[in-house]
């Protein structure tokens, strides 16, 4: 049986990591998704980080910040360009400044996610041979895995990537 003072170092050791473990938890709670990217060196650890995450080691993938002009649609927030027999893309994103005013948060991270994801779903099929309704509908199935997985990173909800909350 353990002598009363060693117990008490136990149970006093025992608090100690706690308090570590739940500083940080807390720290931890306080990261948020990288809403805006400052230079190409944050980009690219984000994109490697992302592209490991994802299985996605084996591409060449570029990642830049251009003007909503350069974008092939003015709707778009982002775009990939990519060569699926040569696992090559060039993935483009919407300058913050050019993202105007739209209900869901401009968010860097999640629009890099999205990019990244069109090589694993559908990235061997042709855009052109969609219709539509089938491309609209790859889109939101893939903005809506990008959103879950930054939830799953950040612990985070949904409602973190709306602008405007309450009465909607
Ligand atoms: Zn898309």
């Amino acid at each position: 049986m353990l002598e009363n003072k060693a117990v008490n170092n136990i149970i006093s050791n025992t608090t100690e990591v706690f308090k570590e473990v739940s500083e940080e938890v807390l720290e931890e709670e306080k990261r948020l998704p990288i809403m805006e990217f400052f230079n190409q060196e944050e980009m690219d650890i984000c994109l490697k980080e992302w592209k490991h995450t994802l299985g996605l080691d084996d591409w060449h993938i570029r990642v830049c910040v251009t003007y909503a002009s350069h974008l092939d649609s003015l709707e778009y927030t982002g775009q990939n360009e990519w060569s699926f027999l040569h696992k090559c893309s060039a993935i483009s994103l919407i300058d913050k400044e050019e993202y105007g005013s739209r209900m869901l948060k401009y968010c860097a991270e999640e629009i890099l996610i999205h990019e990244l994801l069109h090589l694993i779903i559908g990235a061997e099929s042709s855009w052109e041979d969609m219709n539509p309704y089938e491309r609209a509908h790859e889109h939101q199935k893939i903005e809506n895995l990008a959103r879950s997985f930054l939830c799953a990173k950040y612990g985070i909800s949904l409602d973190f990537f709306w602008e405007v909350k309450g009465n909607e």
